[in-house]
């Protein structure tokens, strides 16, 4: 089915996304999975030709546009180009909305140019080694002390965790008050106190710096504080994590795709007992049921696009979105894994590093378990 969700301007764009891709990172992905990180000197880059902040106020250097299309857009194409170290959708789709929607005038004009710029690499550090589902078990604390908070805790599993400059830190600022008791702090790159530890060693993602950050008695100025008062955290976390989890579904059907269609590509060309493997009735049917899931998604999500545009995703929408999306893209490529026999083991073989790229998508964001809970609670149960 036609897919209608683009305007010319998104297909223009989308040209702009490819032409840089191929020049900036394409030729140079493979050391960085060496390396373990992205430099910085391409975010700086991607910030020029307008891949960040579309959202950011044209006074700040923005765009000025509220669209996901566009954010859609970028994702799809760095997926489609196996770029898996990007930090590019935390940047643009996740971090976007607490910077430009939460920060007050102050913050914006320290912040905002930088960011649309691409000298200003943000983060969000919820995940702690005792707390990753569970948000509200989290340990940090951020104690007010005059114009300052002092922030103590420890951090895991942070995206961008090397490069951020920029790091919404989610603290306890009242122990006892629960959900009510947690507030979001802006930890800035050299803040004393303020460390990194391991570049932590995944089993995919090889160029993407996922890290460890320490807190240790970070004097924070209170007016780093996101939002009009403190204890809004959760509530702040709560209404952006829908458009978080489609973002990462707008991914998982971008890979599927990609995945698909070079496995169609493969199992033409292959041969076996005399015949390309694609003319076996298993491999035109395990196609033929991947192509039709996969083309399900697609219009599920670009109608979760759409109604974020319009202001009406739900929660529910996006955690349905999110799972079954990655669930999805999982099987998707483990199925075309297997349809490139042994050469689908094999890293030359973009299917392979797929594969274990691939294998996060049902874990981060929320877990598959986390986004049913979400959903089955809707039930009123
Ligand atoms: C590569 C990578 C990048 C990440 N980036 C970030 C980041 O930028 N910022 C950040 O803050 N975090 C980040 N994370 C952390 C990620 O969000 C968490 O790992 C995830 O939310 C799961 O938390 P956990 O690891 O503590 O698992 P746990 O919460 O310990 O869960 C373990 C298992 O128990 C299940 N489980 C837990 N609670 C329930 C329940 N109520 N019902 C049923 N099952 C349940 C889970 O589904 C899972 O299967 C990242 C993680 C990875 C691996």
């Amino acid at each position: 089915m036609q897919r209608d969700l683009f305007e010319e301007e998104h297909r223009l764009f989308r040209e702009t996304v490819r032409e840089f891709l191929a020049r900036e990172v394409t030729p140079h992905h493979a050391q960085w999975e060496k390396d373990g990180i992205v430099p910085r000197e391409v975010w700086k880059k991607a910030g020029e030709v307008g891949m960040f902040g579309f959202g950011v106020p044209e006074e700040f250097g923005g765009a000025g546009i509220t669209d996901f299309r566009y954010n859609a857009v970028i994702s799809e194409e760095v997926i489609s180009t196996g770029a898996s170290g990007l930090g590019f959708s935390l940047h643009n789709d996740v971090m976007a909305p607490y910077f430009v929607d939460l920060a007050n005038d102050e913050q914006k004009a320290r912040w905002l140019p930088g960011f649309a710029g691409g000298e200003l690499i943000t983060a969000v550090a919820m995940s702690e080694p005792g707390a990753g589902s569970d948000l509200q078990g989290i340990r940090t604390t951020a104690v007010r002390e005059g114009d300052h908070y002092v922030v103590n805790g420890q951090k895991t599993f942070i995206t961008n965790g090397i490069n951020s400059d920029l790091v919404v830190a989610v603290t306890k600022t009242d122990p006892e008050a629960g959900a009510r008791g947690i507030s979001l702090l802006v930890v800035e790159r050299g803040m004393e106190g303020f460390t990194r530890g391991r570049n932590l060693e995944k089993i995919g993602m090889h160029a993407q710096d996922t890290a460890e950050l320490f807190f240790d008695n970070v004097r924070v100025p209170a007016a780093n504080l996101l939002g009009p008062q403190e204890g809004q955290g959760f509530f702040q976390l709560m209404a952006n994590l829908p458009q978080e989890r489609l973002s990462i579904a707008v991914m998982a059907v971008a890979a599927a795709e990609t995945v698909l269609r070079a496995t169609i590509e493969y199992c033409k060309s292959r041969t076996a007992f005399g015949r390309n493997i694609g003319s076996f009735q298993n491999t035109r049917f395990v196609l033929a049921e991947l192509d039709t899931e996969v083309e399900i998604a697609r219009h599920y999500v670009d109608k979760c696009i759409r109604a974020l545009n319009a202001g009406e995703l739900t929660a529910v929408d996006a955690a349905k979105a999110k799972w079954w999306t990655t669930e999805l893209q999982t099987k998707v490529i483990d199925r075309c894994l297997q349809l490139h026999g042994g050469y689908g083991y094999m890293m030359e073989y973009p299917v392979a590093k797929a594969w274990i790229d691939s294998r996060v998508q049902t874990i981060y964001g929320g877990t598959t378990e986390i986004m049913k809970e979400i959903i089955g609670r809707s039930f009123g149960f």
